[in-house]
């Protein structure tokens, strides 16, 4: 699981691709997971478990032509 709860009101994220480090947004669970989609940071599922990947790793899949679930929020 890449996003880690800090508290109420911040979320860190990391990606399960890259070693960039961990993005902290503010705000309930789902104003942090909006922002971090505005951000360009994508959800998708392996088996039951949730990754998320960085706006980076993003921008270089969505070159090759793949795409990924859309954060819901
Ligand atoms: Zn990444």
């Amino acid at each position: 699981m890449s996003m880690r709860k800090l508290s109420d009101n911040s979320f860190e994220y990391s990606c399960d691709s890259c070693n960039r480090k961990p993005e902290i947004y503010f705000g309930d669970f789902h104003s942090a997971m909006k922002e971090a989609k505005a951000d360009g940071w994508r959800a998708y599922k392996e088996g039951s478990t949730w990754c998320h990947r960085c706006p980076e790793c993003t921008k270089e899949r969505t070159v090759l032509g793949k795409s990924f679930t859309k954060i819901k929020g």
